[in-house]
């Protein structure tokens, strides 16, 4: 279930991470690879989200409509594919990272961390 809250977050911050050329945004960076790496594994499933985001990929995400945005937001949502924040730090988690936050359940700093403290 996912609110619409969340939703509309995750639609302004695609569009606003698209417009940070001079990352003032946090966590701005990667957002194109992030969206080609979903495409490129299969990892989105609606077939208007992968259309939105194979667009927004070749012609950039400032071409595409709400309901394109709204179609990826969606489907990120739907199938864990975003993360906002670290649960643990609650530092936002950059697109770039975005995999790997995924896959830890955390921020990379939060791993290593982890894995500093297990090391000592
Ligand atoms: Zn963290």
């Amino acid at each position: 279930m996912v609110y619409n809250t969340e939703l509309n977050a995750l639609i302004d911050r695609l569009k606003n991470d698209d417009k940070d050329s001079e990352n003032v945004n946090p966590g701005s960076w990667g957002l194109t690879e992030y969206l080609k790496t979903l495409i490129d594994n299969n990892q989105l499933q609606d077939s208007a989200a992968i259309g939105s985001a194979k667009k927004a990929v070749t012609d950039g995400i400032s071409l595409l409509s709400d309901a394109q945005l709204k179609a990826i937001a969606l489907d990120m949502l739907n199938n864990d594919l975003y993360m906002k924040e670290c649960p643990n730090c609650f530092e936002i988690i950059a697109w770039g990272e975005m995999r790997i936050a995924l896959f830890e359940g955390q921020c990379y700093h939060c791993v290593y961390q982890q894995e500093k403290i297990e090391q000592e």
